[in-house]
């Protein structure tokens, strides 16, 4: 009997919530992901910004074997060194005091969620952006500013409003001392790689000047030198009383954290919020190689420096292509670029020339290489898109 394809298998066994790219990887190496039969992609998605440090990286290999040697889990009952080891390099770099690990970015949102509303209270109201993505569970959906994701799922949290990104007089008219929190992409990754504007960071430090509410930075997709900075707050005056970090944080293993300033980090008591994966020994290892590369090696100086040469590149593109380019917007290693039409094609050609990367929001490329990324890499993914985009 022939084997069943396992795309078969798939759709006959996992639930239908993904769209899969029709290509079957075996391995991953460096920048690149190669596929059963050979084929090696270049990969500028990252697994969605995970990957910071490409695939099989011998620092995140060795320093994981050497922790399973030791122990692959220990409950959060037991002192744990490794865990303590990773907060510390995040607290040195953030000025934060304390942090909390959970298992992904979802569960960041939701637990400094608990600590905004033990701090400030059941009825007091907290403030996100239309466009902004936080996550799937509750919590982080009623954040989320796309209607599509909650539409089927109602009723959402109480005591939440979506205002729109970047409007300052909006942002005027609606925080006041009625207001507990901001919860702020300062790129939107999700929503389509849109910065936050100088005028509305200032707006927003000059009304917490005034009024009592926290600033929660989603650092999700951005954080860890993504967008050639520490933090993407990083490229503006400002500094958060809570950040959020997942994503590329275990070095492709599932961690998140929250780190909170002096003020939130005893808001929460024992007992309050735990979890039993949180801060996995094995995760938090990876974690401190990729600290250690990114943050304390100062990859991001790097990322910024190439990502400025990779976004000019694109806007001489963009010239050559004005009915098709509408914007190159983005920083370091987190780019976006919208198209005057769906993107789905160019992402197909792009892939069908060895490429991998992103559509979001429907009509913007989104282009999120490893940290590692070499200046040949983005030379060859240019060629590509300039000879897609003269196909399409
Ligand atoms: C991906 C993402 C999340 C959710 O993280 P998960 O690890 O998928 O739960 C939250 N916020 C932002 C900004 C993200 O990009």
């Amino acid at each position: 009997m022939e084997e069943k394809s396992y795309f078969l298998r798939d759709k006959n066994s996992i639930l239908n919530t993904y769209n899969r790219i029709p290509i079957e990887i075996s391995y991953g190496e460096g920048v690149y992901l190669i596929s059963k039969n050979g084929d090696r992609y270049l990969d500028f998605f990252s697994g969605l910004a995970v990957n910071a440090l490409g695939y099989n990286h011998p620092g995140i290999k060795e320093a994981i074997n050497l922790q399973i040697t030791k122990y692959n889990h220990l409950s959060n009952y037991y002192l744990n060194p490794t865990q303590i080891e990773l907060a510390e390099l995040l607290l040195k770099c953030s000025g934060m005091s304390g942090v909390f690990f959970t298992n992904s970015g979802t569960e960041a949102v939701e637990a400094s969620l608990k600590i905004i509303r033990k701090a400030h209270g059941p009825d007091k109201q907290i403030i996100s952006f239309t466009n902004s993505f936080h996550g799937r569970s509750y919590g982080s959906l009623s954040l989320g500013g796309k209607n599509k994701y909650k539409e089927a799922f109602l009723p959402m949290l109480p005591n939440i409003k979506q205002i729109n990104f970047n409007d300052v007089q909006e942002l005027k008219t609606s925080i006041d001392v009625n207001t507990a929190a901001v919860f702020i992409e300062f790129f939107q990754g999700e929503g389509g790689i849109n910065l936050v504007s100088n005028e509305f960071v200032t707006e927003l430090k000059k009304l917490k000047s005034e009024i009592e509410f926290a600033i929660i930075a989603d650092e999700v997709q951005t954080g860890i030198g993504r967008t050639g900075k520490t933090f993407s707050f990083n490229h503006f005056d400002i500094l958060p009383d809570i950040i959020l970090l997942a994503k590329s944080l275990g070095g492709g293993l599932p961690l998140g954290s929250v780190l909170t300033n002096k003020k939130y980090s005893d808001v929460l008591s024992k007992g309050d919020h735990g979890s039993t994966f949180g801060g996995n020994p094995v995760a938090c290892a990876a974690g401190i190689i990729i600290m250690e590369e990114i943050i304390e090696n100062r990859l991001y100086d790097k990322v910024l420096e190439l990502g400025n040469y990779f976004i000019s590149e694109l806007n001489i593109i963009k010239d050559r292509y004005p009915d098709k380019i509408s914007e190159v917007r983005g920083k370091g290693f987190m780019i976006g670029v919208e198209m005057k039409f769906n993107c789905s094609e160019i992402i197909k050609s792009l892939r069908q020339k060895k490429i991998l990367a992103n559509c979001t929001n429907s009509n913007v490329i989104r282009i999120l290489p490893p940290l590692i990324s070499q200046k040949k890499d983005i030379d060859f993914f240019l060629y590509n898109f300039d000879e897609s985009l003269k196909e399409i």
